[in-house]
């Protein structure tokens, strides 16, 4: 069977040339970085090689990069490692739950800070005003991520950035679903503190790297060995950091050697032929500056789990706009923050463009779609009730 992954947002597939520069690193080369023989030094150039491919996707110093087990340890790296009891964070509804559930945290007595989450108008945008008007004396940190993984809406990082800058508060940025889709320059956003992932740009599950600005003071939440200059303890993954480093050079390229752009296209034949087909579908979030390869679509009267299952049958692999959450389906919380209603909500499903990709996924996709849709849009009595 013909199959296509159109999920990236969930995690990429290794590329051939980032498994390629990591094999040395399982057997011949397999030294630990803090060894003073030769098997260490060999290994701990590489891991500076891949710092600098990561600095340079990112526009800051080598120096300036902690690796990390991946971007849910980079996100609470930078949420816990900057605050203390006492103080004041301000994020957003529609953050990832790696910043969610970890400001949560805060807010409970035994960490005692205070956060605020800013909302979101209609097409999930952040407005930079709410955030300064969030501000308080003992406001220590903003988070406010950079690309929405399930909309793929861009927020106004730049906007925040300054506001921050401004009002003397760190500045975090989740940019785990921008890296490789949205040019990085955290000089010029300004952001302290930046966090990407492995997996979402074709290198390894399990490696990830948080931009942390010269001067920045953050407290470690590993102890051990002085690893990653006592901000990460721990032996480095040496494999899975030259994969990210590769996976990083690769990423860069694609903004000049039109990978991005033919990413760009899929995405956008495959948004324009689904809402030129169906009746009472739309693109969510689809006015907004959003990255080149993220798709959220509402197929209405269709309970998304239902259309997931029927294309992953077809070999298609997408995904909802919900999360399963202690049994029940529990509609996504970002739909929900920008004002869908619980069943359009629902009835989301996010495609996702990567690397591999080429334009027979996409004609695959868009083939089964409309005897799939039509199928269970007539097994649904409120659709054949609204039309
Ligand atoms: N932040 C965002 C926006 C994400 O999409 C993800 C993964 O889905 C993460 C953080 C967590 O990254 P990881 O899977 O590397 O822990």
């Amino acid at each position: 069977m013909r199959r296509a992954y159109l999920d990236n947002n969930a995690t990429t597939p290794l590329l051939p040339s980032v498994l390629e520069a990591m094999q040395p690193y399982f057997i011949e080369q397999f030294g630990n970085a803090s060894s003073i023989h030769h098997h260490g030094q060999q290994t701990r150039a590489a891991v500076e090689r891949a710092r600098e491919s990561v600095a340079a996707l990112l526009g800051c110093r080598a120096s300036e990069i902690v690796f990390t087990s991946g971007g849910t340890e980079a996100d609470n790296l930078a949420i816990f490692g900057i605050t203390r009891p006492g103080d004041h964070v301000i994020t957003s509804s529609i953050e990832h739950h790696a910043v969610l559930n970890a400001c949560k945290r805060l807010q409970e007595d035994a960490v005692g800070c205070d956060v605020t989450y800013v909302p979101v108008d209609g097409q999930a945008l952040v407005s930079p005003d709410d955030v300064k008007r969030a501000l308080r004396p003992n406001t220590r940190l903003i988070s406010i991520m950079m690309a929405n993984n399930e909309t793929g809406v861009l927020q106004p990082v730049n906007e925040i950035g300054a506001i921050a800058a401004e009002a003397d508060v760190y500045f975090h940025t989740d940019a785990v679903q921008a890296a490789g889709k949205a040019p990085i320059d955290v000089g010029q956003i300004r952001c302290d503190l930046l966090s990407i992932s492995g997996h979402k740009i074709h290198a390894q599950q399990g490696i990830g790297a948080l931009y942390v600005r010269k001067g920045t003071l953050l407290q470690p939440m590993l102890y051990g060995g002085r690893h990653e200059r006592a901000r990460r303890a721990g032996t480095e993954n040496v494999a899975g950091i030259v994969g990210l480093g590769k996976a990083a050079e690769l990423a860069r390229a694609g903004f000049s050697n039109g990978e991005v752009e033919r990413i760009r296209e899929l995405r956008d034949r495959l948004e324009r032929s689904i809402t030129g087909t169906f009746d009472s579908v739309g693109v969510n979030s689809g006015s907004a500056p959003r990255v080149p390869n993220t798709s959220s679509i509402y197929f209405d009267c269709i309970e998304g789990e239902a259309l997931v299952i029927a294309l992953d049958l077809k070999g298609v692999a997408v995904s909802t706009g919900a999360a399963c959450s202690s049994g029940a389906i529990e509609p996504s919380h970002v739909l929900t923050a920008m004002g869908l209603s619980p069943d359009r909500a629902r009835a989301s499903l996010r495609f996702s463009v990567g690397k591999q990709n080429t334009s027979e996924d996409v004609d695959l996709l868009l083939s089964i779609l409309p005897e799939t849709v039509a199928r269970l849009r007539e097994l649904s009595p409120v659709y054949n009730k609204a039309v």
